[in-house]
């Protein structure tokens, strides 16, 4: 078979969730403390090689505000992986994390790779969302869920290969 795979991957989640810090520290390995609001979509690709097989990350990441709502399923339509993120330390955002969910759940993709991020794990101290009641919902919901930090890089390599394992091989 092909074990050169292309897989179109979108990250939705609430402004200031952390989304494209974790595609940045992804991609470049860097954190910025500043990182600059996204507007519409910015694109980056990324290769992972995982046993023997590539796979050829096609990122779309979105602005996250409600604004630009009705523009999200030009990026998740025929997507194969979502990264949903939400900010620990932001209830509001974990809230618009499961709407997100549901939102995918609704397309009726069976094939569709959904994780959830629970980001800015660094911060615990302001921590607003419960990792063990996140982990519940993840489990009821299908979804593979880990906390993650874009700024001590904790678990966000480790996301992208779990997306990459599960992906359906053709
Ligand atoms: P987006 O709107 O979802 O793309 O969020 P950004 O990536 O723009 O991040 C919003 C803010 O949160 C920026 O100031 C980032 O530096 C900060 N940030 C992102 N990820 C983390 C993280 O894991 N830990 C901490 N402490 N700050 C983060
Ligand atoms: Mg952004």
């Amino acid at each position: 078979g092909n074990n050169n795979l292309n897989a179109k991957l979108v990250l939705l989640g609430d402004m200031g969730a952390g989304k494209s810090s974790l595609v940045l520290r992804f991609v470049k390995g860097q954190f910025l403390e500043f990182q600059e609001s996204t507007i519409g979509a910015a694109f980056f690709s990324q290769t992972l090689a995982v046993n023997d097989a590539t796979v050829k990350f096609e990122i779309w990441d979105t602005a996250g505000q409600e604004r630009y709502h009705s523009l999200a399923p030009m990026y998740y339509r025929g997507a194969a992986a979502a990264i949903i993120v939400y900010d620990i330390t932001n209830a509001d955002s974990f809230t618009r994390a499961k709407n997100w969910v549901q939102e995918l759940q609704k397309q009726g993709n069976p094939n569709l790779v959904m994780a959830l991020a629970g980001n800015k794990a660094d911060l615990e101290d302001k921590r607003k969302v419960s990792a063990e009641a996140t982990k519940a919902y993840a489990e009821e919901n299908g979804l593979f869920f880990v906390e993650t930090s874009a700024k001590t890089a904790i678990n966000v390599n480790d996301i992208f290969y779990e997306i990459a394992r599960r992906l359906p091989r053709a």
